[in-house]
């Protein structure tokens, strides 16, 4: 069994049992398999390919996939607090897992909440299990490009990708930047606008999700990958040129993106997990090192010393608060949440990809200049978890901006005369 303490204590945070169960299975298996593995990945950035067989050998690739479907059933929270396992091993792969279980519970959990139709229920229902039969018998992989290199990805314009509506299905065209997964997963649940004729005006009301089929006639992956962290997302521009795509390969039916996007703000949150995980790998990383117990290095310790003592009580108060609001805003998400829910959550958020970072930065400066050597994870630790601020829609900046106005500003109040 794994030797690490679970990040949420279940008696302490009072888990479900399916909570524990699945916070158990994946600390168990990323730090059996994926935590020796994410060095090689970081280094060539290189697809943690197989981490994924162990995610499908392990009954974790449906994770989010409702039960009647053969599904492990996990809910928005108990999707993340699993998630949060994995990252903490290796956070290449909980990011990418993240875009992929995303396809999961757009369809499933979240749609499930929503009001719809009763007609467009069953055509959902009837469409999502095409895929989930995908996922649970042969391990497809799904990721979830939507970011274009312009305001789309902040939910301010139209997705500039474009179905094209014909008698049998759509033709799309378009591009997607920082397509984690690229090359790697068997189908991208694009978002895109559909257009009734090429003269239509784009509308973000006509935003689609569809999957394409990464073999499809049109579709390329092109540019280099070679960021700052988070290396083995593998994140490159995919191309769609006149890509068909027939009408089963809806991920929800037409005109339900736009509204569940809008009810469940919640869903943005889906990437912190990640970076949850980082933050207690570094705290975990600095203990071990300050106690002089860090595999690979002298058992010297350092722990005597004043100044070591201190910077490890920030990172500790900065970890639990972090945890704590994290924590209480995946609790409460839910459809069409109050405003002080909604403003948590993008504090929550803000504090995760934000706190990560500086916890890493004060683990390096208090452990000192060998522990930032590459023979050891905090160096890797602190590049991947730079990246999380600048994940739209709800990258730092944006956070700030929208509970700045969110704080000073009632619905319909403006200051234009
Ligand atoms: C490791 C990694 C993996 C990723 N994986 C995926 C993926 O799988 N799928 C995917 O779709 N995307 C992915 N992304 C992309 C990510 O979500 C962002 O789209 C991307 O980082 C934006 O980069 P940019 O330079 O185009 O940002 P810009 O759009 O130029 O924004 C730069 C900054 O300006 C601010 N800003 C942006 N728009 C506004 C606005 N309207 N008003 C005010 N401020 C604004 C934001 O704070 C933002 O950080 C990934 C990114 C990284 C780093």
């Amino acid at each position: 069994m794994c030797q690490d303490k679970p990040i949420f204590e279940p008696s302490e945070w009072k888990l479900t049992k399916l909570q524990k169960e699945l916070c158990d299975e994946t600390r168990f298996l990323a730090s059996k398999n994926f935590v020796s593995r994410a060095v090689k990945y970081d280094q060539d950035a290189s697809f943690p390919t197989e981490n994924y067989s162990d995610l499908f050998k392990n009954n974790l690739m449906g994770i989010c996939i409702p039960k009647e479907y053969g599904g492990r059933d996990a809910d928005l929270k108990t999707y993340m607090l699993a998630a949060a396992e994995i990252g903490r091993y290796c956070g290449a792969t909980a990011l990418t897992f993240n875009m992929h279980v995303s396809s999961c519970l757009w369809t499933g959990y979240l749609a499930d909440n929503l009001d719809m139709r009763e007609d467009l229920r069953k055509e959902h229902h009837n469409l999502r299990a095409l895929h989930y039969e995908r996922i649970l018998s042969n391990g497809s992989i799904y990721a979830q490009p939507f970011s274009e290199g312009n305001a789309s990805a902040a939910g301010k314009s139209a997705f500039g990708t474009k179905a094209l509506k014909t008698s049998n299905g759509w033709i799309i065209n378009g591009k997607k930047i920082f397509a984690s997964l690229s090359g790697h997963a068997n189908f991208y649940g694009v978002l895109c606008t559909e257009l009734e004729t090429q003269a239509s005006k784009p509308s973000r009301a006509n935003t689609m999700y569809v999957a394409v089929p990464a073999q499809q006639k049109g579709v390329t992956v092109e540019g280099e990958w070679n960021p700052l962290g988070m290396r083995g997302t593998v994140s490159r521009t995919l191309v769609f040129k006149d890509v068909f795509i027939p009408f089963e390969e809806q991920l929800m039916p037409r005109g339900i993106y736009y509204n569940a996007a809008k009810q469940w703000p919640h869903m943005f949150m889906t990437l912190t997990p990640s970076y949850i995980g980082l933050a207690q790998a570094c705290y975990d990383f600095t203990v071990r090192y300050l106690r002089g117990e860090q595999p690979g290095m002298q058992e010297v310790k350092r722990r005597m010393y004043p100044t070591k003592q201190l910077t490890v009580a920030q990172i500790k108060i900065i970890l639990e608060q972090t945890k704590a609001i994290w924590f209480q805003s995946i609790s409460e998400a839910k459809p069409n949440p109050s405003k002080d829910q909604i403003m948590r959550a993008w504090a929550a958020q803000y504090s995760v990809m934000e706190n990560v970072n500086e916890i890493a930065r004060l683990a390096i400066r208090t452990c000192g200049g060998q522990s930032m050597l590459k023979s050891l994870p905090l160096e890797r630790f602190y590049r991947d978890s730079r990246c999380g601020a600048l994940m739209l829609p709800w990258t730092a900046e944006l956070c700030l901006d929208m509970i700045g106005k969110g704080a000073l500003y009632e619905h319909g109040e403006s200051d234009e005369d």
